[in-house]
């Protein structure tokens, strides 16, 4: 059986737990006294929302199973084409030094992160895209490191972002606002196991790629992503130009990137006005040993023109 990924810390005016023991204790020995409160211990980085409870609609457990089926299909068709990056090739090696990077300061955002299968792949498609599946399971398109040029500092903001939809659970929130609209006795009985159940996590699974986020989503991504990427040594400040770039080749037809995350007009503001917040965890991160050069032309993975079809 799943457990809750958050378990509550509300307790109840009855509860007998030391915490509240002893502040009845101490309540009785310092009626009357003045207490000097301590101060509330300011997390370091940036600061998000809480979570939605349409997340628990769905359970973590089953849409990382999705998430998971639908990521090796996806390297399956690739694969028949031609168009999945073997393991030395030069970007993915960037790709998967990044990450590795990254990920040890995810564990903080959601405890489940330490368990998952974190995988990076590379696919060979002209499309400006990228993308975290829950639990972990990354994709970049070609496309996005050839036609932005990305700097190491700018894919370490991306995989941030990425990283991010899927640690706060964006996926399965979106989700479980979609079931509580589309009546739910059906997808209910499919929950508890009442037949079903295949098909609603193929359902799922098909709409993990094509899910589009909120731009509160989209915020919190931005955010949380820059104080990871800065906690694992990449220059936040990437952030702005990153964006500037995006912005650049949205110029005519938007990448798909775009359609799916969708951006509101203060995005590069609101990454301005958030570095203070993270430029002091960057300034004492461990830098990376290793700097990676965005592709050079005609590096490009052989027939590998198209994004693999659904
Ligand atoms: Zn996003």
């Amino acid at each position: 059986m799943t457990q809750p990924p958050f378990p509550s810390t509300a307790h109840s005016s009855a509860c007998t737990c030391a915490l509240h023991a002893r502040r009845l204790f101490t309540g009785g020995l310092l009626a009357g006294g003045a207490l000097l409160a301590w101060p509330a211990l300011a997390r370091e980085g940036v600061e998000v929302g809480a979570r939605s409870s349409f997340a628990n609609i769905v359970s973590a457990d089953q849409i990382e199973q999705a998430a998971g089926q639908q990521y090796r299909q996806m390297q399956q068709q690739a694969s028949q084409k031609n168009a999945l990056a073997p393991a030395d090739h030069p970007q993915l090696v960037r790709l998967r030094a990044i990450a590795q990077r990254l990920i040890p300061y995810t564990y903080e955002w959601n405890e489940r992160a330490r368990q998952w299968r974190w995988e990076v792949n590379l696919i060979g498609s002209k499309q400006i895209n990228a993308f975290c599946m829950p639990g972990g399971k990354i994709a970049f398109y070609y496309g996005i490191l050839d036609q932005l040029k990305l700097s190491d500092d700018e894919v370490a903001m991306i995989m941030g972002h990425e990283m991010t939809h899927a640690l706060r659970e964006h996926a399965r929130e979106r989700m479980g606002k979609t079931m509580a609209t589309r009546g739910a006795i059906e997808i209910g009985a499919a929950l508890l196991g009442l037949g079903g159940g295949g098909r609603l996590a193929a359902d799922m699974g098909g709409q993990l790629l094509t899910l589009q986020f909120s731009r509160d989503d989209e915020s919190e991504a931005d955010l949380v992503g820059m104080e990871l990427a800065a906690r694992a040594g990449y220059d936040p400040h990437a952030g702005v130009t990153l964006w500037q770039k995006m912005a650049a080749a949205s110029q005519g037809a938007p990448p798909q990137f775009m359609s799916t995350h969708p951006s509101g007009p203060t995005r590069i503001k609101d990454i301005e006005k958030n570095l203070p917040k993270v430029e002091p965890l960057y300034a004492r991160a461990a830098r990376p040993e290793q700097r990676f050069e965005p592709p050079k032309p005609q590096a490009r993975p052989a027939s590998a023109n198209d994004r693999p079809s659904n």
